[in-house]
């Protein structure tokens, strides 16, 4: 190499000051985000495969900050996570998710299930089944309209603690699944123990199936799989026809991705989604 041990040094030092600035800056302008409403929810839909029907959404959400702009979940969720600050961000998501369904409730519309994210921090709370609870309840929404996911890789960390809460879930009747499947180390033992209705399929997996036999092989056991547990899956990332019709092929059961819709403000979701729906 051209460069000498000393510049690559120099260069890695800039572009790590680079980072954490930006970390910095991000983190101070998070502390704000809430107080000053910079956070709102985008709904991504989910069909079913067999009647090509809205079976319900992701609520994903988004920050525009004032300083800042639009900024990536992917990068700012990790870095709540780190300041705590996802406690309450995630606890403004459910409240979030609560109302626009009482909003859509109230204006005769009859809604989909909505699938919020749990962050580690949320689930590691003991009490996060009553708190779930409580928000349902102040808005007077009904809980099969709530579905939580779980990262696989949060699942599988306390296995015990996790079929507890997920029992509770249970119990309460909101659904719950397991997002990002196949890139965690669930042990066989163990998944039959979740109460889960849904495996959620990887991205990464839906991304080359059509081209790589191994990520179609994945993907096929996933699906031979959760048919065994007696779960349902959805696919997420399906942006191709030839995706959809493979997924279809192997018996997936519904599908999430840019094929179908991007994520979409609420009032875009209700008019494109709801209201045809019910026509
Ligand atoms: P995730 O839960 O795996 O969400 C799926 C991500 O894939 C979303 O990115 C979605 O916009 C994107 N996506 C959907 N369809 C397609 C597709 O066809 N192709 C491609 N390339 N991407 C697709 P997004 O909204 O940027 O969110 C990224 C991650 O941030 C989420 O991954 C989740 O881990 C986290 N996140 C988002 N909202 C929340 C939240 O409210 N709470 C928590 N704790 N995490 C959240
Ligand atoms: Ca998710
Ligand atoms: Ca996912
Ligand atoms: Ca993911």
């Amino acid at each position: 190499a051209k460069h000498t041990g000393r510049n690559r040094y120099a260069f890695f030092t800039e572009e790590m000051q680079a980072i954490s600035t930006r970390a910095l800056t991000l983190g101070n302008a998070l502390h704000d985000a809430l107080e000053r409403q910079e956070f709102s929810l985008h709904y991504q839909p989910q069909i079913s495969l067999i009647t090509g029907k809205i079976i319900g959404a992701e609520a994903l959400i988004r920050w525009h900050s004032l300083e800042l702009g639009h900024v990536s979940p992917g990068e700012f969720i990790p870095l709540a996570e780190e300041s705590g600050q996802i406690l309450a961000i995630g606890e403004w998501v459910l409240r979030e998710t609560a109302r626009q369904l009482k909003q859509w409730l109230e204006e005769g519309i009859t809604p989909v299930r909505i699938a919020v994210n749990l962050s580690y921090a949320q689930f590691q709370v003991n009490d996060l089944p009553a708190i779930v609870a409580a928000i349902l309840n102040e808005y007077a929404v009904p809980a099969q309209y709530l579905e939580l996911e779980l990262t696989e890789r949060i699942a599988t960390k306390d296995p015990e603690h996790t079929i507890t809460i997920l029992e509770s879930f249970q119990q309460l009747g909101i659904h719950t699944s397991i997002d990002d499947f196949g890139t965690g180390y669930s042990s066989l033992s163990y998944l039959q123990r979740f109460p889960v209705y849904k495996l959620k399929i990887d991205q990464s997996f839906v991304r080359n199936m059509t081209t790589n036999t191994n990520d179609q092989v994945i993907v096929g056991t996933i699906i031979l799989l959760a048919q065994q547990l007696g779960m349902t899956t959805i696919a997420e990332g399906v942006e191709t026809k030839a995706q959809l019709e493979m997924l279809y092929n192997i018996g997936c059961d519904d599908i999430q991705g840019y094929y179908i819709s991007r994520p979409i403000p609420a009032e875009e979701f209700k008019i494109g989604f709801l209201q045809k729906k019910q026509r």
